[in-house]
């Protein structure tokens, strides 16, 4: 099915579809790996309007409904199931690994992306997807127009969330790193059995980098003293909101509970934020010389 598939996005290029088999199958076999193990209690097999419900390949191609700019980069994307009546079924935080021939490229492109509608939502599912400059899937998926389709592979596990399993949870997203911090945060808030309190601590380049603050406010107007949302500016305007600078140790004590033996800090951001915050292999980062222990810290 996907090589009929790759075959139809471009007939010409058998080297690259050959290579495109192998490299899908492999990327898909490193993430998908232990999936069968991530969630529990599981029904030995998925109700079948669950479109993503079961570990493994899924090789579902779904077409784009529905596309809007978010803001000055960022698109969100619907794409509606076949089946009006299904559900995405996906683990909490759970990402998709996505799969696309972009135009002009010589290879296709495989992609993970954070959906962010529910589980349980019917009928479609969202990615909101930031453009990078020269990005292949990124401009491709923000050139893709309605009725077109997005071919995905496979689900891929985040983390394995238990409610009430902490105090507290301390959520740092970075640009884009955002759609699975949102994920965790609704998940736990919309879980009337699940007491978790959680902080959230975004940080952008600039004011217009900030998303979902409406959906943020929502949840601080309804979980008073159990949710915050603090938003933290590198290049703020003038007359910003917002708090200015990075994610630092400062802003963590100012604005999160301390870390302790009932709390736990998930990091989602590019690449010198999370190392900065979750360190290396030589240098403790923030985190850890705040207080957090490797095992209190989640890199998404
Ligand atoms: C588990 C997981 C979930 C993800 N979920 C989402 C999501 O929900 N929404 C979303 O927009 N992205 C998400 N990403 C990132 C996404 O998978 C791609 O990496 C991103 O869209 C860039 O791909 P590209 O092909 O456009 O860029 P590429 O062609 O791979 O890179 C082009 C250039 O873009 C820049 N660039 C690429 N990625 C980043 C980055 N992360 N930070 C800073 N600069 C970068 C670099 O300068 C790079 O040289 C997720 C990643 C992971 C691992």
């Amino acid at each position: 099915m996907l090589s009929s598939i790759i075959t139809r996005a471009r007939p010409t290029a058998t080297i690259a579809k050959l290579a495109g088999g192998v490299f899908v199958a492999g990327f898909a076999a490193k993430y998908t790996m232990g999936m069968a193990h991530a969630e529990s209690p599981q029904p030995p097999s998925p109700p079948p309007n669950k479109v993503f419900g079961r570990a493994g390949l899924a090789l579902v191609s779904l077409v784009l409904e529905d596309a809007q700019m978010v803001n000055h980069n960022t698109r969100r994307l619907r794409f509606r199931f076949e089946d009006k009546e299904a559900v995405s079924g996906l683990p909490l935080t759970s990402a998709l690994l996505t799969y696309a021939w972009p135009k002009g490229s010589w290879t296709p492109v495989l992609r993970p992306y954070t959906p962010i509608t529910p589980a349980d939502e019917t009928g479609h599912l969202d990615l909101l997807v930031k453009q990078y400059p020269d990005g292949k899937s990124s401009t491709h998926l923000h050139g893709l127009q309605p009725g077109q389709t997005l071919f995905f592979v496979a689900p891929l596990a985040g983390h394995r969330w238990q409610a009430n399993s902490y105090k507290h949870v301390t959520l740092i997203a970075g640009g884009a790193g955002i759609t699975p911090i949102y994920q965790l945060a609704r998940g736990i808030l919309d879980n009337p059995a699940d007491k978790t309190a959680v902080t959230v601590v975004f940080g952008v380049n600039s004011d217009r980098d900030v998303l979902f603050q409406k959906e943020f406010d929502a949840y601080q107007a309804r979980f008073p003293g159990r949710f915050r949302a603090v938003y933290t500016v590198s290049e703020p305007v003038a007359d910003s909101p917002h708090r200015k600078g990075r994610v630092t140790r400062e802003l963590l004590e100012e604005v999160a509970p301390r870390p302790g033996p009932e709390s736990m800090v998930f990091v989602s951001g590019p690449p010198g934020m999370e190392t900065a915050l979750v360190g290396s292999r030589t240098e403790k980062g923030v985190l850890e010389k705040y207080g957090y222990s490797k095992a209190q810290i989640y890199q998404f």
